[in-house]
This record gives structure tokens, C-alpha cells and sequence, in this order.
């Protein structure tokens, strides 16, 4: 099985403090590398997970609230500096395009490698990322600006084989890849062979979701039902319930309740306003497990993986 795992650069929320660095993630699916969120600070957090950053060949930014991309350029900086030759995709909203050209021109900087922007808009889920094994969506979420969250998913698999089997009813080479895709066989006398005598099912497909920031919204959860792990942001407590809600960020328990309602396996949350203390991290878990028992605190250089 392909390795799909994710390490969390930063966790933290709007104020970087000593301890939570704002939101990265870095997604590693076999040997590509994507990078979710861009917060200051986060290529030293790269240099920290030793992952070359040459690796990182798609970037996606959900917003443009600073804790998300302000270290982006200079992510692409150093990656220029390195003498990166190979294109990097970043998806953002369209003003993050101007940002960087701004940024570049006002440094002269030519950038050593090809910079292909792929604007996200917000109102409909849409397939960005397509490659043999993955596919990439956004979750428009609820938030002050425009927001995307993002789904990482691989295709479904083929059925396994049962080599013996295809040998034993002499099944021609040419039919077996329609086999692995569900056919039954149908032998030389015309007797037909259920599909299930020479395939086992397919290892299920996993995903994952990243949701950050939003306020609670139903909306989300048809997007990613059912999804391996989930990372929620949860900012307040439930006692800073009505701030949660006008400053459209979620509570732990709305994290808990969304996760529930969609039917994941696992859920991570973190962005965690800066005016709570370390200790209060167990309240964090305790209302999110009022509504869903598998969840774990998002901890910052910490890989976990999508099973
Ligand atoms: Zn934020
Ligand atoms: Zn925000």
C-alpha cells in the first residue's frame, strides 16, 4: 500500500506564539509531497521534518488570512535560491497570484523555475488535482473571506487478483484487467464465472480532509463523509461559543459534531486561539469527545498517518 501520511508543520492560530506555529501541513502520498497551508515560519518547519523542499510540487493555500500564507514567498524564495528548475503549482484565491508578482517585482526577482497559479473559487466543491492514484477537491468553507478547504483521495483501486485462479479457468491474458475491474468470466463452453472466484475486494480507498477556518456549516459534511481522517480547526472552547460564531471559526465540539456527522474515522484539531493556555488542551478534547470519540489534538512535527 502506498504510503499516505500527514505531518503537521503548524497548528497554531492568527498570533504565532513560542509554542504553535500557524497552519501547514505537508501531505506525503507515495513520493510526492503537498504542502496545505503556508503560515510564516513554515519552511524552517519543512527543514525541521527533513523533507527536501524541492519535493513540494504542489502548494495549496486555503485563504488569505495571513496565519495561512505568510510564508509563502519566502518558501518560494529559497526553493529559488536552491536552484529549483521544476514547475510549482499554487492554488489560491486570485489575489494571491497578484501578491506574489507583486512581491517578486518589487525584489527583481526572476523566479529559476515556471510558477503555474491555479485560481480556486468558492462556491462548489471542484476537482483541482487529478494523478494516477489521487484526486484533490475543494470544501468551500464559511468563513470571513473566501475559503477552500481541501480533500486529498485516492481512486478506487482495482480487485486483487487471484493468480491460481485465472490459471486454473485458463483466462486470457487480455480479459484480466477487466476482471480487476468487476467482470465475471465467461468460459470457452459459454458457462459464465462469477467475478468473486478470481478477485478479492479492493483495499478500501482512504482520504483526507482539511477544514480550516470555517464556522460550522452542515454544508461541509457531504464533502467528506466517510473520509479516513479529518483535520477540523476548533479556535474556542464552547464557552466562546457566540464569539466562535461571529468571528466564523468553530468551537471543539462543532469539530466533534461535523466529524459525526460525516462518519470519518479519525479526526485532528487544532488552530486553537492563542488566548488559551497548554493546560487547556485537555478541555479541547473533552468537549470535541462529547460528539466524537476518535479524535486526537493536532501536535505540530507530528506525522500521522491516513488509514
Ligand atoms: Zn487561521
Ligand atoms: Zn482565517
Amino acid at each position: 500500500m502506498n504510503k499516505f501520511e500527514v505531518t503537521i508543520l503548524g497548528s497554531g492560530s492568527a498570533l504565532p506564539t513560542l509554542k504553535k506555529r500557524p497552519t501547514s501541513q505537508l501531505v506525503q502520498y507515495s513520493n510526492k509531497y503537498f504542502l496545505i497551508d503556508c503560515g510564516e515560519g513554515t519552511q524552517v518547519q519543512v527543514r525541521k521534518a527533513k523533507v527536501s523542499f524541492l519535493k513540494i510540487s504542489h502548494i495549496f493555500i486555503s485563504h488569505l488570512h495571513g496565519d495561512h500564507y505568510f510564508g509563502l514567498i519566502g518558501l518560494m524564495s529559497s526553493m529559488h535560491l536552491l536552484g529549483r528548475v521544476a514547475d510549482l503549482h499554487v492554488y489560491g484565491p486570485k489575489e494571491l497570484n497578484e501578491i506574489i508578482h507583486l512581491q517578486l517585482r518589487a525584489s527583481y526577482t526572476q523566479l529559476r523555475y515556471n510558477l503555474v497559479f491555479h485560481e480556486l473559487v468558492g462556491k462548489d466543491s471542484q476537482k483541482i488535482y487529478e494523478d494516477k492514484n489521487l484526486e484533490i477537491h475543494t470544501i468551500p468553507l464559511k468563513h470571513k473571506i473566501l475559503t477552500n478547504g481541501f480533500l486529498i483521495q485516492e481512486k478506487p483501486r482495482p480487485r486483487k487478483a487471484k493468480p491460481e485462479k485465472l490459471k486454473f479457468y485458463e483466462v486470457p491474458h487480455y480479459k484480466i484487467d477487466g476482471i480487476k475491474r468487476g467482470d465475471d468470466f465467461e468460459t470457452p463452453s459459454g458457462e459464465i464465472i462469477p467475478n468473486d472466484t478470481f478477485t478479492f475486494p479492493p483495499e478500501k480507498e482512504r482520504s483526507y480532509a482539511f477544514c480550516s477556518d470555517t464556522a460550522y456549516s452542515d454544508k461541509i459534511v457531504p464533502l467528506i463523509e466517510n473520509s479516513s481522517l479529518l483535520y477540523h480547526e476548533a479556535t474556542f472552547l464552547e464557552k466562546e461559543n457566540a464569539l466562535a460564531k461571529k468571528t466564523y471559526h468553530s468551537t471543539a465540539v462543532q469539530a466533534g459534531l461535523i466529524a459525526n456527522k460525516a462518519k470519518v474515522k479519525g479526526l485532528l484539531i487544532g488552530h486553537f486561539s492563542a488566548r488559551y493556555k497548554e493546560e487547556d488542551t485537555t478541555t479541547f478534547l473533552s468537549e470535541a469527545r462529547t460528539e466524537f470519540e476518535n479524535v486526537e489534538i493536532a501536535e505540530e512535527g507530528k506525522t500521522y498517518s491516513v488509514k
